[in-house]
C-alpha cells in the first residue's frame, strides 16, 4: 500500500472496509500506526492506500465523515437491491396463487374477517364486545367465577388465618380470543401488504430506485413470509374464535367477562 501525505492530498471516496488479524500499518505518513481494522481509501489522482479506523474522521475531519456516510449508503443500496432481485425472483406466480387462495373465498381471510367484525359490532351485544377487546389487549383468556364456600372449606381457612368466604374457580378459556385484536391486522396484510404492495413489488426495478424506496423496498422484502405466516396463524385463530360453542360460551357467560 502507499503511503498518503494527509496535508497534500484530498480524498476522493472510501471504496471498501477492511479488517485482517495482522496488522497493516496506517497510510497515512503521519501515523503509520498498525491498525486491523479500517478503510480502503482512493485519494484524487487515483493513489489508494488504507487508513486506520478512526484515523479518516480524525485527521481528515468532516470531509472524511460525509465519504463514510456515502460509502455506508452505497453498501446499503447494494445490499438492498440485491434482496429486491432476489426476492422478486422468490416470488413465483405460485406464490401469488397461494396468496390470493389466503385472501379470497368461503373461509379465508377477507370472509373470517367479515364474521368476527359482524360479531363485534352487531351479534354480540356491546357489553360482550367491550370486554372482549379489553380481554384481547390484555391476553387474558380465562373466565373466573366466585363460589361460596362449603362451612367444612371456611373452617379450613379460618384455622389458616384467611376470613374469605368464597373461592375463584375456572369456567373455562375463549378460544382464539387474540382473533379479536388481530382481524383487522390481518385484513390490512392480505388487501394492503400481500396485495397491493406485492403487485406495485412486481413490476419495481431496483435500479431506478431512490435510496428510500429501495429502503422501504427492502423493509417490505424481508417480511414477507413473515406476513403470509403471521395471516395464516390470525385467520386459524379467527376459526377458532367464531367456532359455534365458543361464541355460545362467550354468551353464556357474559357476566363473567
Ligand atoms: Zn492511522
Amino acid at each position: 500500500m502507499e503511503t498518503i501525505n494527509a496535508d497534500k492530498v484530498k480524498l476522493k471516496s472510501i471504496i471498501g472496509r477492511y479488517h485482517i488479524e495482522t496488522k497493516e500499518p496506517c497510510g497515512i505518513s503521519s501515523c503509520r500506526t498498525p491498525h486491523s481494522k479500517g478503510y480502503l481509501v482512493v485519494c484524487e489522482g487515483g493513489v489508494e492506500t488504507n487508513i486506520g479506523n478512526k484515523c479518516g474522521q480524525r485527521i481528515f475531519g468532516v470531509e472524511f465523515k460525509e465519504l463514510e456516510t456515502t460509502f455506508k449508503k452505497d453498501t446499503n443500496a447494494q445490499r438492498f437491491r440485491e434482496n429486491i432481485d432476489k426476492k422478486q425472483n422468490e416470488i413465483t406466480k405460485r406464490v401469488i396463487e397461494e396468496i390470493s387462495k389466503l385472501r379470497d373465498g368461503e373461509g379465508k381471510a377477507e370472509y373470517l374477517y367479515e364474521r368476527v367484525n359482524s360479531y363485534l359490532t352487531r351479534l354480540f351485544d356491546e357489553k360482550i364486545s367491550s370486554a372482549l377487546i379489553q380481554r384481547a389487549k390484555r391476553k387474558d383468556p380465562f373466565l373466573y367465577e366466585e363460589i361460596l364456600l362449603t362451612s367444612k372449606e371456611r373452617e379450613v381457612a379460618q384455622e389458616l388465618g384467611g376470613n374469605t368466604s368464597t373461592k375463584r374457580e375456572m369456567v373455562g378459556v375463549i378460544q382464539g380470543l387474540s382473533a379479536v385484536a388481530e382481524y383487522k391486522t390481518m385484513r390490512r396484510y392480505v388487501l394492503h401488504d400481500l396485495g397491493q404492495d406485492l403487485e406495485a413489488f412486481k413490476s419495481l426495478k431496483s435500479e431506478l430506485l431512490s435510496y428510500e424506496e429501495l429502503r422501504k423496498w427492502n423493509r417490505w422484502a424481508s417480511q414477507f413470509e413473515k406476513k403470509i405466516n403471521e395471516t395464516k396463524r390470525i385467520m386459524s385463530e379467527c376459526n377458532r374464535f367464531l367456532g359455534r360453542s365458543n361464541i355460545d360460551f362467550v354468551r353464556e357467560n357474559k357476566v363473567l367477562l
